[in-house]
């Protein structure tokens, strides 16, 4: 949602209940990362009218002042930065306790060694492609060799644990994410730069 038209977001709202799987929902504080982007109020009206689910990705330093917000207002994913909590596996379970799926998101230059303890407990992986906090970059081409290790890693552990890939996802990379092991693609604005939307989230999702 963070590529969407805020002067008319429930154009693009409507679209990712028609064809798409989930809103994702970029959260940002302006201190964990160098930009502000949407809160409470915003979550609030999509949430009103969004017949998928909501994941809420939280770019912001103590993210558990906000779990139970978010869970009032029937959001299903959250994930959370390695890099923002003291307390990772406690902000998981957290997360978990109130019957939402928690996440572990990472920024390009954590490695996936450091989920080593934490995959055990967390649902999902976020592995971050571009560096956290605006719409529009480029991929960072070694989020793939992450991608694989992490994927590596669940298999050895036995886990299902699935990974959600987010920034500079276009069509192009789109299938060597899916050959290296991503389940999930967060897109934006190849989408909503696209002369046809619905025909790219369409052969995305092909
Ligand atoms: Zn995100």
């Amino acid at each position: 949602m963070l590529a969407a038209d805020f002067l008319h977001l429930e154009k693009d709202v409507e679209t990712v209940n028609s064809y798409a799987d989930i809103f994702h929902l970029d959260v940002m504080d302006g201190v964990f990362v160098p930009n502000i982007s949407f809160g409470f109020p915003v979550i609030k009206n999509i949430a009103s009218i969004a017949k998928k689910p909501l994941d809420a990705h939280l770019m912001i330093i103590d993210p558990d002042r906000y779990i139970s917000k978010l869970h009032d207002m029937g959001v299903e994913y959250v994930s959370v930065h390695y890099e923002a909590c003291n307390h990772l596996h406690r902000t998981i379970q957290n997360i978990q306790s109130m019957g939402m799926k928690g996440g572990v998101a990472i920024n390009p230059h954590t490695p996936a060694s450091s989920l080593e303890y934490i995959l055990d407990y967390a649902d999902f992986v976020l592995v971050m492609s571009v560096n956290p906090g605006f719409g529009g970059q480029s991929f960072i081409e070694n989020s793939l060799r992450k991608i694989a290790e992490i994927k590596e890693m669940a298999i050895r552990k036995g886990l299902n644990t699935l990974i959600e890939v987010d920034g500079g996802v276009n069509l192009k990379n789109a299938v060597d994410l899916k050959a290296a092991g991503t389940d999930s693609i967060v897109v934006g604005s190849t989408i909503t730069s696209s002369p046809n939307p619905l025909q790219t989230i369409a052969d995305l999702k092909a």
